[in-house]
């Protein structure tokens, strides 16, 4: 399973499937997930609501992981996650590393070869970015024996040099 780093705006990546960083709701939010609905149509939004109706009610915990379709995105399906607000006195890593777990989980049960991520939980959750980079970047590495029989390639998509920056170095310590 390869890395690799495509940085720009995840809503134009050609990817089986994309990661939308989204909130509990779902029902959609500021940052990647509003870019995601604008660019992708009402369709997903749909979708999302029609989760809420059925295995959802209460929403989607952080660290869990859900797909709807991608509407009129490149990509065929979008993976809505949850990432934890950053906090400075609780050390919540294992619940963002759980989101790139459980995204590539289910990008592997629908048969995605090419998954493309944001940098969940970096931008209004306020995860430090060379942090969140490091645990993205090392968690799909350590899933490679589980899911890398389907998922050929995993793309990191920062948005802007200093996220890109974070990106390339976190893969460079592997
Ligand atoms: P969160 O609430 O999980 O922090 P955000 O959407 O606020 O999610 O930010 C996550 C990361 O996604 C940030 O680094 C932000 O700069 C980036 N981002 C915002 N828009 C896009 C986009 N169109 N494509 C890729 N990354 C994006």
């Amino acid at each position: 399973m390869q890395l690799t780093i495509a940085p720009g705006d995840i809503t134009a990546t050609h990817a089986d499937a994309v990661v939308n960083a989204a909130n509990s709701t779902l029902l959609g939010g500021g940052g990647v997930d509003g870019a995601i609905h604008r660019r992708g149509g009402p369709e997903i939004l749909a979708e999302c609501r029609r989760l809420r109706e059925t295995d959802l009610p209460e929403g989607l915990p952080a660290g869990q992981a859900v797909a709807t379709t991608a509407g009129r995105l490149p990509a065929r399906w979008v993976i809505h996650t949850v990432g934890p607000v950053w906090a400075k006195t609780i050390d919540k890593s294992d619940t963002l590393a759980s989101c790139y777990r459980e995204s590539l989980k289910v990008a592997a049960g629908l048969g995605a070869r090419t998954v493309a991520f944001p940098a969940i939980s970096a931008g209004i959750y306020g995860w430090p970015m060379e942090d969140a980079a490091r645990i993205a970047v090392e968690t799909c590495h350590a899933m490679a024996d589980e899911v890398g029989g389907t998922v050929d390639e995993v793309l990191f998509v920062p948005y802007g040099d200093t996220a890109e920056a974070a990106f390339r170095a976190a893969l460079a310590h592997l």
